[in-house]
């Protein structure tokens, strides 16, 4: 199931309050709000579990 990536609740597709696509992945947010603080700083929500190893 798809994970939202700024409050890390696992959305339903069907039930997702917004989606937005980044570097050709699809993410699915539980809300508005979410998906505004994704759209702002993408970068900052890509990560998971990996520490910002990547610069
Ligand atoms: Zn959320």
């Amino acid at each position: 199931m798809p994970r939202d990536p700024v409050c890390k609740m696992e959305i339903n597709r069907d039930d997702a309050a917004a989606e937005s696509e980044y570097k050709g992945r699809t993410f699915y947010f539980c809300s508005e709000e979410c998906k505004e603080s994704f759209d702002k700083r993408p970068e900052d929500y890509m990560e998971k579990g990996k520490k910002a190893a990547m610069k």
